[in-house]
C-alpha cells in the first residue's frame, strides 16, 4: 500500500482513517495533537495509542518526511536548516528570533520562513534560489514539516519548555509560493487550525513576486493572511529588468490585483523592496514607489541586498540606502529599512542550498 505523508491529515481525513479501521473519532485528535503540539519525533513517542493501532498507522502514513541535513547560526541568532527531502532534493527555512520591525504584530517571538518548491522557475536575476531552474512543487505535508522539525529540534534542546517557539511565519523561502497554490492553501489551512499548527492567518505572510490571477484568488479566500509583494523596482522599466515575471503581469496588473487584496483584507499589504546599487536605488524611484505604497495603503520595507555568489549585484553604500528610506519618508511613505540578519550565514533565499548542492556535485566522480 502507498503510504501519505502525516503531516498533511486534515482532521477529516484522519477521521476518515479512523473509521475506516474501526476505531473511534477522538483517535484522530490524539494523533493529531502528538503531530502537532506535542512535538512526537516517531511513532514510538504516542505513548497513549495501542500499539496495534500505531503499527496500522505506520502502514499507512509517512512520518516524518524532513531530514535535518545541515544547520547554521545559534539559539539567539538567525539560524538556518537545510532539510533533505524523500527524493533527495533540499529546501531550507530560516528562524529569525524576536524583531519587533518584522511582520505581524510588536509582540514577535520567533519567525520562520519556509520554502514552497523545490527551485524556482520564475529566474530573478538577483535571487539563488531560481538560478537551478525549477525541480518540484512540495507536498503540504513538506510545508507543515518545515515548522514541525523546527518545534521538535527546539524542544529536544530545551525539553522544559512547553511553549509554541514558532508563531509567526513567513512564506519567503526558496520558490514561488502563489505558483503552488493548492498545496500552499492545503498547508495554511492545517497550520491555522486550531487542531493543527494553530497559528493565527494574521500571523502568516505569503510573499509574491506578483503572480496577479493567483493574489485575486487569495484575496478571495476567507482567510486574513498578510501579503508581501516583492516590488523591487517601480516602473515596468526596471522591474523588467530583474524580474521576468513582469512581462506577464506589468505594474498596472499586478498593482490592480493588490489593490483588490487590499479591498478584501484591509491593511494586509507589505512591499518588499530589495535595494541594488545602481539598478533600482536611484532617486527617480522613489515617486513611483510612493504612489503604488499610496495606492495599496502599504508600507515598504527596504531591504539591502543580499550578494550572491556567481550573481554581479550589490547592495548600496549606506548613505545611499538611507537617502532612499528618507525620500520615500518624505512622500509620506510608511518604510522600514532592515537590516537584512543573517547576511553572514547565507540567509538570502535558496543561498545555503545552493552551496551544499555544489558541494555534493563536486564530490562526485
Ligand atoms: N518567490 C517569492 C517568495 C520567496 S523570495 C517572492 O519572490 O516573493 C522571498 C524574498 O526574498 C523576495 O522578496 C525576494 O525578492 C527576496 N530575495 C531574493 N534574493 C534575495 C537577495 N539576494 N537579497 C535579498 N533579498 C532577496
Ligand atoms: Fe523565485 Fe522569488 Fe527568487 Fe524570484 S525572488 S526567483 S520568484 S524565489
Amino acid at each position: 500500500m502507498q503510504r501519505t505523508f502525516l503531516a498533511g491529515q486534515t482532521r477529516q481525513s484522519m477521521r476518515d482513517w479512523m473509521a475506516g479501521n474501526g476505531q473511534p473519532a477522538y483517535r484522530a485528535d490524539q494523533v493529531l495533537a502528538w503531530v502537532h503540539q506535542r512535538h512526537a519525533a516517531d511513532w514510538a513517542a504516542m505513548s497513549d495509542l495501542p500499539k496495534l493501532l500505531r503499527e496500522r498507522l505506520q502502514a499507512s502514513f509517512n512520518f516524518p518526511s524532513l531530514r535535518l541535513a545541515q544547520q547554521q547560526g545559534s539559539e539567539d541568532t538567525t539560524r538556518k536548516f537545510l532539510w533533505r527531502l524523500h527524493d533527495a532534493t533540499f529546501v531550507e527555512s530560516v528562524l529569525i528570533p524576536a524583531n519587533p520591525s518584522l511582520y505581524g504584530d510588536k509582540s514577535d517571538r520567533h519567525t520562520l520562513c519556509i520554502s514552497t518548491q523545490v527551485g524556482c522557475a520564475y529566474g530573478c536575476k538577483f535571487c539563488a534560489s531560481g538560478l537551478d531552474g525549477f525541480k518540484r512543487n512540495l507536498e503540504p505535508a513538506e510545508i507543515i514539516e518545515q515548522v514541525l522539525a523546527v518545534e521538535r529540534i527546539h524542544h529536544a534542546a530545551t525539553p522544559a519548555s512547553k511553549s509554541r517557539l514558532v508563531n509567526n511565519l513567513v512564506i519567503m523561502g526558496m520558490g514561488e509560493p502563489l505558483a503552488n497554490y493548492v498545496n500552499l492553501m492545503g498547508a495554511l489551512e492545517i497550520l491555522n487550525a486550531e487542531w493543527g499548527g494553530n497559528i493565527g492567518a494574521r500571523k502568516i505572510t505569503v510573499s509574491t513576486s506578483g503572480l496577479a490571477p493567483q493574489i485575486r484568488m487569495l484575496a478571495d479566500q476567507p482567510w486574513q493572511f498578510r501579503l508581501a509583494l516583492s516590488l523591487h523596482g517601480a516602473t515596468d522599466e526596471v522591474r523588467s529588468r530583474i524580474m521576468p515575471i513582469n512581462r506577464k503581469y506589468p505594474l498596472q496588473e499586478l498593482v490592480d490585483a493588490a489593490a483588490y487584496y487590499q479591498t478584501r483584507k484591509k491593511g494586509m499589504i507589505t512591499l518588499e523592496y530589495i535595494l541594488i546599487a545602481g539598478v533600482n536605488d536611484m532617486p527617480e524611484q522613489t515617486l513611483p514607489l510612493a504612489r503604488i505604497a499610496q495606492r495599496l495603503h502599504a508600507k515598504v520595507n527596504l531591504i539591502p541586498y543580499n550578494t550572491v555568489e556567481g550573481l554581479p549585484w550589490q547592495r548600496p553604500e549606506p548613505a545611499v540606502q538611507t537617502a532612499f528610506l528618507k525620500r520615500l519618508q518624505a512622500l509620506n511613505v510608511t518604510a522600514t529599512l532592515r537590516r537584512e540578519k543573517g547576511h553572514d550565514i547565507d540567509a538570502a533565499c535558496g543561498q545555503l542550498r545552493l552551496r551544499v548542492e555544489k558541494e555534493i556535485a563536486a564530490l562526485q566522480p
